[in-house]
């Protein structure tokens, strides 16, 4: 018998597959509820632009034919967004997914990508997925004074050698939601070798407030090294069409593209982000809800008594002060889905996404019922 596994590739043998938010319809199956809630992947409680809606609705119509492999309206759409030529984009089917394409084309086996510990898991997956040595530098320490567990730019920097090609930078972090400013980032990058791309995941920028948060998007005529990829999965809410790009150099652009399949992303998504680009308004009462959704979360976990990683997205990630896996699993039974972060070694922290404003009500009081807490001041007195 042929053991496939000792065939396979070097990295892919040590792989852990992503473990991602339980859907909703598995939940209402396997425990027999209805009217679960999901906080489990940092979608968009809103949902879509209704103009992106209709475009994809209109879409439909066409569905016969192969979307446009160069996805030209979308591309327009990009380049007026961010001032730069579509000699710079590359579109994907998801921001995932232009993370893999940097990794079939520029890691490999004999290099290596550097990442800080907890990091978004999908940076170690792509990178042993093309067989290349990962890397991982130590983050700040929990007791750090403002982004505990964030990233340590200075260990990352060490960790670069000669095999180094790609540096990813979650900025801000998943599921940290730990953020890097501008001075420091800036200095980072230009510290780094011109032959080592710095891959800035910018997944969650629509969400920070923060003034000294940079935009690197802006930083790419000065550093030819620098990738930056976005998503329409997260405050732009399309997170079902699969819809992200990277801007990059031209050269750097053109390299990852021929590695990119011609079909991505698919004509659902490329109508539904060109509509959702052109709905400020929508994007405005987003920021606004999970503005008032971090507050409300936030002020939840103090009564509760649960401390939490300072956060710049739309996602908390808080201490339960037990097994978060066990917890993960008893909110499951209350028909709330939120995410353990076991695997980045986050043992005792849950990741629990911003929904609407009765469905946080309803993750605090489950919660506490799990925790044994009640919400308030009598606090430790009720069941
Ligand atoms: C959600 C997320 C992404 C990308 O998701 P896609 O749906 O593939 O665009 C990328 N990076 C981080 C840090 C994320 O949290």
């Amino acid at each position: 018998m042929v053991k496939f596994i000792d065939h396979c590739c070097d990295g892919i043998r040590q792989l852990r597959p992503y473990e991602a938010g339980k859907p909703i319809s598995q939940i209402e199956r396997e425990f027999g509820l209805t009217d679960v809630i999901k906080l489990a992947s940092n979608e968009n409680p809103l949902g879509p632009s209704p103009k992106a809606l209709a475009a994809m609705r209109a879409e439909l119509d066409g569905i016969a034919l192969y979307p446009d492999g160069n996805a030209f309206a979308l591309k327009q759409a990009l380049a007026a967004k961010h001032g730069v030529g579509t000699d710079r984009i590359t579109v994907g089917s998801g921001s995932d997914h232009l993370l893999e394409l940097v990794a079939r084309a520029f890691l490999g086996p004999g290099r290596s990508a550097v990442i800080s510990r907890y990091a978004f898991a999908i940076y170690a997956i792509v990178t042993q997925g093309a067989s290349a040595e990962l890397k991982v530098a130590a983050a700040n320490p929990p007791a750090h004074p403002t982004q505990p567990y964030g990233h340590d730019l200075e260990a990352i920097l060490a960790l670069i050698d000669a095999t180094t090609r790609v540096v990813f930078i979650a900025n801000p972090n998943n599921p940290t939601g730990t953020w890097l400013g501008r001075a420091a980032l800036e200095r980072f990058i230009a510290r780094v070798p011109p032959t080592v791309l710095v891959l800035v995941d910018e997944a969650y920028v629509e969400y920070v407030e923060q003034p000294e948060y940079p935009d690197c998007s802006r930083w790419l005529d000065r550093f030819p090294n620098l990738v930056v990829t976005r998503t329409f999965s997260k405050a732009y809410g399309l997170a079902g069409v699969r819809v992200g790009y990277a801007l990059a150099s031209a050269e750097v652009t053109d390299l990852i593209n021929r590695v990119r399949l011609a079909f991505n992303p698919n004509a659902l998504g490329q109508a539904g982000a060109v509509a959702a680009l052109d709905d400020a308004a929508h994007l405005r009462a987003t920021l606004e809800l999970n503005r008032a959704g971090m507050a409300q979360l936030a002020a939840g976990f103090d009564r509760l008594g649960l401390p939490r990683i300072p956060s710049v997205c739309n996602f908390h990630t808080v201490d339960v002060g037990r097994p978060g896996r066990e917890v993960f699993d008893a909110l499951l039974r209350q028909g709330v889905i939120v995410r353990p972060v076991d695997n980045y070694g986050l043992a005792t922290h849950l990741r629990i996404s911003v929904g609407r404003p009765e469905h946080n009500d309803r993750l605090l009081a489950a919660l506490g019922k799990v925790l044994g807490k009640a919400l308030g001041r009598d606090a430790g007195a009720g069941g």
